[in-house]
């Protein structure tokens, strides 16, 4: 049923608040969408400029997960369907004194495969065998809501700091003692449906074995043309964007709402927990209370560029590198840019830095500090005194939400306390990656959208 045209407001133009103005636009009923931005561009966490000599190497994200439909549906929808690409490489390894390649057969770090986690010497055989002897382990069930517990219970410490703490932690910038296993649902389905871990991810990582396709795309331009594309297309369909726009007010005006003293059917919060929280501090006080208490994680990314010609032809074959805690200073990932991207080549390679995590601040520290932080590591690493020709830092504070045990029962009771005509979406509630974001947004303008028609007998779309 198509209701009364609403007037939507959408707070914050990273991806979620660009996709959730996209869809309420395509939504039929003549919907307006204002959409405000605090800062001076639209993309939030995305951004692509120029490093290097390079056109376009991403600040932040450099690609999103292709079997997750909702990223490339976004990007076909904008006109970027015959630009996306995926990575060259994908085979990334662990550092533990050495480059060890990641062993074959693991599904996020788990181990699916005994006789591959038995080849590699990134585990000793003490925890090679204790984690072989999982399936003969009881079940706990429920299964604490810690992936670090779950993961330790089931395969012991080593496959825990070894492989699932770095891999994880890095796609999370987490600790994953205090991360919610729920939240990442491929294990939680593990933990929750079988007795043998081990077992039940080997049928779940033939079937994604078996999925043909990508598993990441990227646009060729960066991931910055996926929001000034989808930006455009908001502006073309009639959406009003303004930048230099924070928001400071959001107060109840009869059955709407008014934002910055103009009135709305529905606002769409798709800004950061805290700043919603803080908007939300009248108008949905229990709410606000409850997305307030999302902790983030800070990171920095330390883009260098070396001579093409000085990189060493042993590392090809590899997308970069996972450095686990009991072996981090501050660099927690090495992204080998230029191999992982064919269209990053040239006389200049990239390797993109990632400094920080959950527990690991660092944007205290001035740039010389975090550029000799990843010069020094890497050299320590390689075994040679890196020379970068070019360095570029890029500083993320509130990077990544964490998702503390019980995150989702957190989240849920937050919605319920919103009054109706005002949605929460983004990274801070049911998923931090590109796609879920892009789910988020569109989930939250299908409400917005279907207000009019729910107030006139139609129901909401979830
Ligand atoms: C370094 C890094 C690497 C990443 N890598 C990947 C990756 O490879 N793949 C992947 O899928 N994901 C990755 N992510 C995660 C992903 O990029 C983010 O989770 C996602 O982009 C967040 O989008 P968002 O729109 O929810 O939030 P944001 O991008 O944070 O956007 C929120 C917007 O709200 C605005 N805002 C804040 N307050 C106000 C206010 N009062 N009024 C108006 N506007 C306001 C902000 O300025 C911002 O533009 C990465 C993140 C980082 C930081």
């Amino acid at each position: 049923m198509t209701g009364a045209a609403q007037r939507i407001a959408v707070i914050g133009g990273g991806i979620t608040g660009l996709a959730a103005a996209h869809a309420a636009l395509s939504h039929d009923g003549g919907h307006e969408v204002v959409l405000f931005e605090a800062s001076d561009r639209v993309g939030g966490k995305i951004l692509t400029s120029p490093f290097a000599g390079h056109a376009a190497i991403d600040e932040g994200p450099d690609a999103f997960l292709a079997r997750l439909p909702w990223g490339s549906a976004l990007a076909r929808a904008v006109g970027l369907g015959d630009q996306l690409v995926s990575p060259a490489v994908s085979r990334a390894a662990v550092w533990w004194d050495a480059l060890h390649p990641i062993p074959e057969g693991l599904l996020l770090g788990l181990p699916t495969e005994v006789l591959a986690l038995a080849r590699s010497p990134l585990l000793t055989w003490g925890g090679k065998l204790r984690a072989a002897t999982e399936p003969l382990r009881p079940h706990t069930s429920p299964a604490p809501d810690s992936l670090g517990a779950f993961v330790r219970a089931r395969f012991g410490d080593q496959v825990h700091l070894r492989l699932v703490d770095p891999l994880v932690g890095s796609i999370y910038a987490a600790d994953t003692d205090h991360f919610s296993l729920a939240a990442i649902p491929q294990i939680a389905e593990l933990a929750n449906s079988a007795r043998s871990v081990l077992l039940a991810g080997r049928k779940a990582r033939a079937r994604s074995v078996a999925a043909t396709g990508p598993i990441f795309y990227a646009p060729v331009g960066g991931m910055g043309t996926l929001t000034s594309a989808t930006a455009a297309a908001v502006s073309a369909a009639g959406g009003d964007i303004r930048i230099h726009a924070p928001v400071d007010e959001l107060a109840a005006d009869g059955r709407g709402w008014r934002v910055n003293g103009e009135r709305f059917d529905s606002v769409i919060l798709a800004c950061p927990a805290a700043t919603a929280a803080r908007l939300l501090s009248s108008a949905a006080p229990d709410a606000a209370q409850a997305i307030a208490t999302i902790p983030t994680a800070e990171v920095a990314i330390v883009s260098l560029a070396v001579l093409a010609t000085e990189w060493p032809r042993g590392r090809f074959g590899l997308s970069g590198y996972l450095v686990p805690k009991p072996k981090q200073q501050l660099v927690t990932a090495v992204s080998f840019g230029s191999q992982k991207w064919a269209h990053w080549g040239g006389v200049n390679s990239v390797l993109r830095v990632s400094l920080g995590r959950d527990g690991l601040p660092v944007l205290h520290l001035s740039d010389e500090q975090l550029t000799a932080a990843a010069i020094d590591e890497l050299s320590g690493h390689f075994g040679y005194a890196l020379q970068p020709t070019d360095v570029r830092i890029s500083r993320w504070p509130g990077a990544f939400p964490q998702y503390r045990p019980h995150h989702a029962d957190l989240v849920a009771m937050a919605t319920r306390a919103l009054p109706e005509g005002l949605t929460l979406a983004g990274a801070s509630y049911h998923g931090i990656g590109v796609p879920a974001c892009i789910r988020s947004g569109e989930l939250a303008a299908a409400r917005a959208a279907g207000r009019g028609a729910a107030s006139s007998g139609g129901a909401l779309t979830e």
